[in-house]
């Protein structure tokens, strides 16, 4: 499965096309069994649904890929379904999950800027790059994209990782801490500061564990690792509930294989 982000058709248009067709944010799915099918359509007349939008964004294995959203009082068609992102993960080809993510960011951006935010006026879609233009001011807005850390911090001494269960996690989750980039800071700056301000302790030996886009609703995450220096446990209770040190072999529940935050906790139980 490859996919090409473009702004526009360049091959001309091949039917059929993918539709990533969003209610608020649920996407139309047609759910068979277990598993979630992305509308595949040579005309979106087949479904039958007034899209508030329709815009091209890539390629995927040749096809066309377009998002569109609807109005929130809008009806699935027949046998199809709207669902969270989220809830998707396992039934829908976690490839296509993505790209779905990416129409997400595209379309809530969309959304969001029909208005100029400097002087009011209606914006137009700037047909040279991703980006909605001020017909009046000239203003161009490009999509939004909020870069922030998450952290797995590693005691080297008693083999055990920091996990917390933040206030608006679902209650008996735990996970490793993170928090989005201020202005004017660099991503190390910013692990030291998050893990500071949530539970108090400063680290060191901060190096770069990967990265995933998080569409819920612009996130760039950055993941990290850190080692634990000094300092005891003492959380934020405005963002942090409970924050402790747990081996690999007495972990809490933790994360979906969705995110990152897992893919961290998965490495330090390989790794100790
Ligand atoms: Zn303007």
């Amino acid at each position: 499965m490859h996919f090409k982000y473009e702004m526009k058709p360049s091959l001309g248009e091949i039917s059929p096309f993918y539709y990533f067709i969003f209610r608020k944010n649920h996407l139309l799915v047609d759910l068979k069994k277990d598993e979630a099918v992305i509308p595949f359509l040579s005309d979106i007349a087949e479904i039958k649904l007034d899209l508030i939008q329709k815009r091209y964004f890539g390629l995927l294995d040749n096809h066309p890929c377009y998002f569109g959203d609807v109005s929130p009082d809008t009806e699935p068609p027949k046998g199809m379904t709207f669902l969270g992102l989220r809830s998707l993960y396992g039934t829908l080809e976690e490839e296509l999950l993505w790209i779905a993510g990416r129409a997400f960011q595209l379309m809530n951006w969309d959304r969001k800027n029909q208005f100029c935010g400097r002087c009011g006026s209606r914006t137009k879609v700037n047909p040279e790059e991703r980006a909605k233009i001020c017909p009046n001011c000239r203003l161009l807005n490009f999509p939004r994209i909020s870069p922030a850390i998450i952290v797995g911090v590693i005691n080297q001494n008693t083999k055990q990782i920091l996990l917390a269960n933040g206030t608006r996690f679902p209650s008996s989750l735990y996970s490793v801490l993170a928090g989005f980039v201020e202005p004017g800071e660099n991503l190390e700056e910013c692990v030291r500061r998050e893990i500071k301000e949530e539970v108090g302790l400063e680290v060191e030996n901060i190096v770069y564990f990967g990265s995933q886009s998080w569409p819920f609703p612009d996130s760039l995450m950055c993941g990290f690792l850190a080692d634990y220096t000094r300092g005891k446990i003492s959380v934020d209770k405005a963002e942090i509930k409970d924050a402790n040190w747990f081996t690999k072999d007495n972990l809490p529940p933790i994360p979906s294989k969705i995110s990152i935050a897992r893919k961290i906790i998965d490495w330090f139980v390989a790794n100790n």
